[in-house]
């Protein structure tokens, strides 16, 4: 049955017509658990109100199918404004972003070119860019462009999923940079050809890839709502010796809120993944996806308390 509910809610995930119809009739269903808000301006609220109470942010403006390039440079001038709006109100948050968004699946040199823009203005502003890490399809071009990236940036980070064989191989060449890594288990649909079908695999490797980049002496966001891996990162580090300043804990906003603050109350860093944007309906669909159990607030969404 579980199965069964997952696979509905990425099916809708995917289904252009909800999409146009959650544009246009706005935050519904209680996506507000998950999502800022619609504008920059709720999101810049948001990230005050949680920074106030310790945690640090990244947000992220949604968006989901980019097909020219008008929509991905319209993509590329939100993250700017985003990152204008964060400087302007001297809040505490990065920015996330996806390359799909800045135009890779239209040119690889449009994608650049669109990454250059916001890192400037990043740069100007002291500020760091993490890349998202999408489906293996757009694995190899990511890296190829995080490369180029790097050759004049060094405020821009990457992300690794703990579900790809070939993971600890990638970190291998990204260490020689010192790459700041976001360490996931991974989000996406994958083939067994690539990925470790078993959750045990996947949560065996993770647990070997935090060490690594730790180990490695680099920045590493643990980015998991798993209490065992997050207590197993705990150990490791106290048993290492390893600074707090090393690390960050990342958590999606809306999940695991308890957890979270008491990771905080603990003297840990804590940084909170905030959506926000018109575009909500399918990342939305897709936390649904990963926890049915999270249903019982869209019905409270629709049919009040
Ligand atoms: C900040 C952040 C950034 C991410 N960036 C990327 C990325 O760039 N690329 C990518 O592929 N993936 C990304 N992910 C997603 C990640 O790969 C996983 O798919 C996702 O985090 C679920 O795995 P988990 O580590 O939380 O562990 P799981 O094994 O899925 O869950 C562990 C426990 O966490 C709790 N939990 C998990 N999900 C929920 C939920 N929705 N509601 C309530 N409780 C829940 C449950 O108690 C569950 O038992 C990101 C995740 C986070 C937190």
């Amino acid at each position: 049955m579980e199965q069964l509910m997952k696979d509905f809610f990425l099916f809708m995930a995917k289904n252009k017509f909800f999409n146009r119809m959650a544009k246009k009739y706005g935050l519904r269903f209680g996506a507000k658990r998950f999502v800022a808000g619609e504008t920059l301006e709720t999101a810049l609220d948001v990230i005050k109100d949680l920074n106030a109470q310790g945690m640090l942010v990244t947000i992220d403006h949604l968006g989901e199918f980019v097909f020219n390039e008008d929509e991905a440079n319209m993509m590329t001038q939100h993250c700017i404004d985003a990152l204008e709006g964060m400087a302007r109100e001297d809040v505490n948050s990065n920015l996330s972003l996806k390359m799909t968004s800045m135009g890779l699946d239209i040119s690889k040199e449009l994608c650049l070119l669109n990454m250059k823009k916001i890192l400037e203005v990043a740069k100007k502003h002291q500020n760091f860019v993490r890349i998202d890490m999408e489906d293996y399809a757009h694995l190899d071009m990511t890296l190829e462009i995080y490369y180029k990236l790097r050759e004049e940036f060094d405020n821009v980070g990457l992300v690794i999923q703990a579900y790809l064989y070939r993971s600890e191989e990638d970190m291998k060449e990204l260490a020689k940079l010192q790459t700041n890594l976001r360490l996931v288990k991974g989000a996406y649909k994958e083939s067994p050809k690539v990925a470790y079908p078993d959750k045990k695999d996947v949560d065996e490797n993770y647990k070997k890839i935090i060490e690594l980049q730790l180990s490695n002496g680099n920045y590493a966001g643990i980015a998991t709502h798993d209490e065992a891996i997050i207590e197993h990162t705990k150990r490791f580090v106290e048993e290492h010796g390893i600074a707090r300043d090393q690390f960050e804990f990342q958590m999606l906003y809306g999940i695991r809120t308890e957890l979270q603050k008491k990771l905080v109350e603990e003297g840990y860093r804590m940084r909170i993944y905030l959506p926000y944007g018109n575009d909500w309906y399918g990342y939305f669909m897709r936390r649904l996806a990963e926890r049915p159990a999270n249903v019982a607030f869209v019905l409270k969404g629709i049919f009040g308390k």
